[in-house]
């Protein structure tokens, strides 16, 4: 059985496609490369770096598709890489009354899962392996934007961990609809 989260050292002979994204310029030396299969991966993965006192002057940093042109993910100071590609579902939350497009999911799953499935359709970049936690993240523009906007616009809430007291961490969902300001995934100008 697979330990959780599944972690990538430079011995294993996935390291080197994974310590890489789509731009072959940036090729990082992470310790080891996290394949974060939930968002309790993410925690643990966090956690377990934050705790280490070696780690202080070495970034942790997060892949969605890797599609990243600059070396965001994969640079020099990089201690571990999470990947959460493998996180790629498309779904109905109804406690959300809306759907899921988990961050690792492309623009491949967003198009085919939902719209094939709902008839609904994101307005994404025409790239397929951009992934949607850098694509949402960065604004996201395709051929239906200049109809529909960005995809950003259609975010209503995020998943995400955050690390309150330099070693503690812990998840949050932030949503549109969020009576607390500080939980709002837009902000009123
Ligand atoms: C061939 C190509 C075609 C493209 N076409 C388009 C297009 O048509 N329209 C358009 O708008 N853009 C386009 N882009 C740009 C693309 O949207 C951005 O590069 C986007 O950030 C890539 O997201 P990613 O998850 O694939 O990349 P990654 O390399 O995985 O991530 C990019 C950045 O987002 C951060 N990030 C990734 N996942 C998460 C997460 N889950 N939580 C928090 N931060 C995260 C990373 O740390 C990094 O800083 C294109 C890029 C390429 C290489």
């Amino acid at each position: 059985m697979t330990a959780h989260p599944i972690e990538v050292g430079p011995k294993d002979a996935r390291y080197d496609a994974l310590r890489r994204g789509f731009n072959q310029r940036w090729i990082a030396d992470p310790a080891y490369v996290v394949v974060a299969t939930s968002a309790d991966d993410v925690v643990k993965a966090v956690g377990k770096f934050v705790a280490d006192p070696a780690n202080s002057q070495r970034r942790i940093t997060v892949r969605s598709g890797g599609h990243c042109y600059e070396n965001f993910v994969s640079s020099a100071n990089v201690g571990v890489i999470i990947d959460v590609s493998q996180m790629n579902r498309v779904y109905y939350d109804p406690e959300m009354s809306a759907y899921c497009i988990e961050a690792g999911a492309t623009n491949w799953h967003s198009t085919t899962q939902l719209y094939r499935s709902t008839g609904l359709a994101l307005p994404g970049g025409s790239c397929y392996s951009v992934g949607l936690g850098g694509h949402v993240s960065g604004g996201g523009y395709g051929l239906l934007s200049r109809y529909f906007g960005l995809t950003v616009d259609y975010l209503h809430a995020v998943e995400v961990v955050t690390v309150a007291d330099s070693r503690t961490p812990k998840k949050t969902v932030a949503r549109k609809d969020s009576a607390d300001e500080a939980l709002r995934t837009s902000r009123r100008t």
